[in-house]
Formats: structure tokens, sequence, C-alpha cells
């Protein structure tokens, strides 16, 4: 298709590829809906928090006025829970909201971001939409190379952009480098650090990047209630950084980016350390259930620090897309990683015990 409107590097995009929805794979493969298992958005299989059910219905009834604009229950919440003032605090519609904002606020085109081989397909896709020049860093081990990132960071670099979990590979970068990184990467270069899966690391690898935001001017910490917090539909995140970067990120924020019912729901999943922990222990034992199964397979797959594994399904070009679909028709929604230089491999969103097995009985049937 031809078009001659907007500039070159808008026409350059290739929007953004979700999980296919349940209903449209129901048509597609004439399947019954309910019979169909999703794994192929990284959403959480035990659906929302019944506390944020609650707060959302209750919210519904004053739906005819605009939101609170400022979010300021919301940020309340957040400054409950880590520890920062109101103005360190930009809220988002979804954290692709803050990813956004950030590119759009700091990137003028020409000038380079920095980011990873095999990261979020938005860091690409938000680089482009301000005609910004990407330098994609290569990857080692499928995860972020910090070493190699700061030594690409050029006169004209605006932003980086880290994702810790990584997506689609569920890599993990350890504390003390991202320490090491922040403290070499010049003071006009924006670091954004992507912790989408934040809530998914066991004790043991958890980390305060919080001191590091007041640290650190020109870091932002994006975080979502997408994931753990089950919130994925109602599209809440936020970011954390010193209030000179918040406030830049606020002056070009929609005034409503975040929806009354997605406040009232995020304030209450906010406080909902049960479900939260929930959340992780299902995922942990997913984890061990999807990882032994591609073990028994003699499957590769890449380690996962969040709820979804990379796994190689075939040594030739077409393994992903081909497994993919046959794992459709069967009824099961994965993720191809084609789009992300993956061909070989699918990205597996962990889900409920039965689904998981639903999931691996089905690659059986395919891979036999
Ligand atoms: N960052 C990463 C690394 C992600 O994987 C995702 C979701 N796929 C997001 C950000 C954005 O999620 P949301 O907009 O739902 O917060």
């Amino acid at each position: 298709m031809s078009n001659q409107f907007g500039p070159d590097y808008v026409r350059a995009i290739a929007p953004y590829q979700g999980g296919k929805p349940i209903a449209e794979v129901a048509r597609e493969f004439g399947l019954d809906e309910a019979k169909i298992v999703k794994l192929a958005s990284n959403e959480n299989p035990l659906g929302m928090p019944a506390s944020a059910r609650e707060a959302m219905l209750a919210a519904l009834a004053d739906t005819a006025r605009y939101p609170d604009s400022n979010g300021f229950e919301l940020k309340q919440a957040i400054k409950a829970k880590y520890g920062v003032p109101q103005d360190w605090i930009t809220l988002g519609n979804g954290s692709n909201d803050i990813l956004e904002l950030a590119a759009h606020a700091l990137v003028q085109p020409g000038q380079a971001v920095v980011y990873a081989q095999y990261s979020f397909a938005v860091y690409p896709l938000a680089t482009q939409a301000v005609g910004g020049r990407a330098i994609v860093v290569p990857a080692v081990e499928f995860g972020h190379d910090l070493d190699a990132m700061a030594a690409a960071i050029t006169a004209d670099t605006r932003l980086v952009f880290i994702a810790n979990p990584n997506n689609p590979t569920g890599t993990f970068i350890p504390a003390e480098k991202i320490a090491a990184f922040l403290a070499r990467v010049p003071r006009n270069v924006v670091v954004v650090l992507d912790e989408a899966y934040n809530e998914y690391l066991s004790p043991d690898r958890q980390y305060d990047s919080i001191a590091w935001v007041r640290e650190y001017p020109n870091l932002l910490v994006s975080r979502t209630l997408s994931k753990a917090y089950g919130l994925a539909g109602l599209r809440v995140g936020f970011g954390i950084a010193q209030p000179g970067l918040t406030d830049l990120l606020n002056r070009i924020r929609q005034p409503f980016n975040v929806n009354s019912l997605a406040q009232a729901a995020a304030v209450a999943a906010l406080g909902d350390t049960a479900f939260l922990a929930r959340s992780a222990r299902l995922n942990a034992d997913g984890y061990q259930q999807l990882t032994a199964a591609f073990d028994a397979l003699g499957l590769q797959y890449v380690p996962s620090c969040g709820n979804f594994v990379l796994v190689k399904v075939g040594e030739d070009e077409g393994a992903g897309a081909r497994v993919n679909l046959a794992l459709l028709k069967q009824g099961i929604i994965v993720r191809p990683v084609g789009n992300y230089g993956l061909p070989q491999w699918l990205r597996i969103s962990i889900g409920l015990p039965e689904e998981n097995a639903a999931f691996i009985a089905a690659l059986k049937n395919v891979l036999a």
C-alpha cells in the first residue's frame, strides 16, 4: 500500500503485533472459544484481583465525569509503596505510554536511541515514531550487554532503553551491572529502566531501583499493572523519576491518559499483596512445569525471570511459524517471535497448570 502522507520514518514503521485474540482464533479455525488456551501476551492467568474488580465496579457510577487528571489517589498508592513524592510519578496508559512519552519528550529526528537486540518491540517503534536513529547493540546469550551498550552511546544519543527482565527472552541483569552502567552513562542521556516483570523476580534477585532514581536525575524507572497485578486490559503503568524529568513527561502526557476505572482498580491492586504473592507463586510453579517438559522433549529454552519462556522449536527458519500454526489449529495461542529475529523460537506465557498442560500436550503432538 503506497501512502504519500507523513514523514518517511513514520511510513517505515511496521505496526506492533500483539498476541492473537481468542475470539479471532475461534473464528479463523472454527474452534470453541471456551476451549482455546491463550499463552501469548504475558497476561496474568489468575485474572484481575477481586479487590480491583470491586473498586472498579464502585467507580463505575462516576464515569460520566472525567478522571482525575493528576491521579491523586493512585499516586498516593504508588508513593506509599515506593516512598517517592507525587512529583516523581508519571501515570501512563500502560507502561507502553511511559516508554513513548520518554521518546517523544527527549528525542528529536536524527538523534540516537540505544537498545539491545532481542529487547522489547516497542523500543524500535517508539524510536521510529519520533524519527530517532536506533543503535541496536548485539545481545549476549539473548540478554543485554551493558558494557557494549555504554560504549555504543554517541554524542547525539538521548535515550537508552533497558528491560529487566527482558521480553521476549526473559533474561535478567544483576543489580551490580546496572549500577555500574548507570555510573558510566553521561548525565544528558536518559536511561529508561523498564521493569514490567519486576514482581516476578525471586527475592534473591530483587534490587532497589528507586535508590538509583534518587541518585541519577537521568533515570526513569517504568512499571506496569498489566502483568503480576492482572490489569492488562485496563492499561495502567507508571514512571518514577526525579521531578525534572517527570515534569517533562507530564507536559506532553494526554491529560486523561489513565481512565477512572483503571485508576480505581490500580489503587486496589497495588495494595493487594496477597494477590501479588499468589501470582508470583503460580508463575514459579508454571515455570518449573514448562521447563521440565522442554527438558524432557530435549528443547532448548532461555532461562527466564519473567512470566514467559522462549523455547526453540526447530532448526530451520520456518520452525516457529510452522509450530505456531499447528498449535493454533489445536486451540493453543502462543507468540511467534520472527519479528524479533528469532524465527526458530516461540514465546510461551506461563498459564494456569491446566493451561500449561494443554500446551505441552499440543506441543508433543505437533513435534511428534
Ligand atoms: N515493557 C515490557 C518489557 C513489556 O513486555 C511490556 C508488555 N508486553 C510492556 C513494557 C508494556 O506493557 P503495558 O503497556 O501493558 O504496561
